[in-house]
């Protein structure tokens, strides 16, 4: 063994960058390990969050925040818009920025950051759990012990799988996503667009997210067993037809899991936060939020853990029962409206649209209820109220 910490937080990406300052602030020896040459690069993200999803966990700072967001637009098949105006609506981030001072600030307060350390097993030996994880670091094998590991290795998570835990995505379960950072364009630097349509993006939606008044993150997600086509060849159709004249600056694809709440997030002494427990809004993909919480969660309980005297494992499955009572109501709604989603025809969503149009108007909002805005909008769709009896959730 070439070091012996009280946790490993494999993965320094927002879970577990706020699951190692969580437990270091509490004085526990904790090691964060990033693959990575550099954290925050790459980053597959749009970059979008509400300022409750991330005011919560993080004070926000113009320093690595690139649009404050005023307005959402949705778009539907036939081109009917629906504008939504709220002050606070939320934040584009600038991803690379927020990632580095989150890890940054983990490592502030006492965790040892390894970069270029890319983890490549769990070490066994221990009756209830593993005794450690072996890593790459700097091409070179190392065996670092832990009473606690954190899997925070985002949508691929191998922790997972070394565990143990079942995290096999099937392709009804995922979003396949591609995005291009886009310069020279025009866009409104407060807005947020969303645009919809089984020709735009079967099973999902395309956005575009500003970074500047003339930069934006342009995506689109599709549900894979939805079509045959990549992801990217309906981005490339998506960009030319909404800004005849840009430039790419970056390009990322990548995975966005379902909520799936028959996943385990605890196994012996191993916990998953963020994505790697596919902690995400099933409905719109967004992530960020989730793992933030999920990370603090994971750091407190691994935290209570390692100050007990007498400990057994069986006391940290405390994380996925606390994360699951804060949040899993609403994962478990959002997985229902995707399903509801997925059995939308473009006509249902110009009507959907239209209605919200009506429902509005033009007033700001300052907040929005989910549950209730969706059941108004089944309400007010036939169609959509007699496919909700065939739904199996
Ligand atoms: C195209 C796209 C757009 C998205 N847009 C949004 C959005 O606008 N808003 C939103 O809220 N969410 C969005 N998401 C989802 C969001 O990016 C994720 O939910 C979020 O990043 C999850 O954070 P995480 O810390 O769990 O994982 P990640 O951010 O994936 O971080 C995991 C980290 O672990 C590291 N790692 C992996 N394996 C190892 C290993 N073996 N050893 C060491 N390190 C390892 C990785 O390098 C990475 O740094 C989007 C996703 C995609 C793909």
């Amino acid at each position: 063994m070439d070091e012996k910490f009280d946790c490993i937080v494999v993965g320094a990406g927002p879970a577990g960058s706020m699951a190692a300052r969580i437990l270091a602030e509490n004085g526990v020896e904790v090691l964060l390990l990033e693959k990575h040459p550099e954290i925050g690069v790459p980053v597959s993200c749009a970059e979008a969050i509400s300022c409750t999803g991330l005011s919560q966990f993080v004070t926000p700072n113009p320093e690595w925040i690139s649009s404050f967001i005023h307005h959402v637009l949705l778009v539907s098949p036939s081109g009917k818009k629906f504008l939504l105006h709220h002050p606070d609506a939320g934040f584009v981030l600038n991803r690379k920025l927020f990632e580095k001072k989150m890890a940054e600030e983990a490592s502030f307060k006492g965790a040892r950051l390894k970069v270029n350390s890319c983890a490549v097993g769990l070490l066994d030996g221990k009756p209830d759990g593993f005794h450690g994880v072996a890593v790459l670091e700097d091409g070179k094998k190392k065996e670092y012990g832990a009473e606690v590991i954190i899997g925070a290795d985002g949508v691929e998570s191998w922790v997972a799988r070394w565990a143990g835990m079942d995290s096999t995505l099937p392709l009804g379960q995922i979003e396949s996503c591609a995005q291009y950072l886009v310069g020279e364009v025009e866009v409104e630097p407060d807005r947020l667009e969303f645009y919809l349509g089984q020709s735009v993006a079967p099973g999902g939606y395309a956005w575009v997210f500003p970074k500047s008044d003339n930069t934006a993150n342009v995506g689109l997600a599709v549900t894979p067993d939805r079509t045959s086509k990549k992801a990217k060849e309906y981005l490339d159709r998506f960009v030319k037809e909404r800004f005849p004249h840009f430039k790419v600056i970056e390009t990322h694809m990548g995975g966005v899991p379902c909520f799936d709440r028959k996943i385990s997030l605890v196994h012996q002494n191993v916990l998953l936060a963020g994505d790697a427990g596919r902690l995400v809004d099933s409905l719109s993909g967004a992530g960020i939020s989730n793992a933030l919480r999920s990370g603090k969660i994971a750091g407190e309980v691994a935290s209570q853990y390692m100050k007990k005297g007498n400990r057994s494992s069986s006391y940290l499955r405390r994380y996925g029962e606390q994360f699951l009572e804060e949040k899993g109501r609403e994962l478990r709604f959002y997985s229902y409206c995707r399903a509801i989603y997925l059995k939308m025809t473009d006509q249902d969503l110009d009507d959907a649209v239209s209605f919200l149009r009506d429902y509005f108007g033009n007033r700001t909002v300052t907040s929005i209820q989910p549950i209730s805005l969706v059941k108004t909008i089944l309400q007010s769709n036939r169609h959509l109220l007699r496919l909700l009896r065939h739904l199996v959730w």
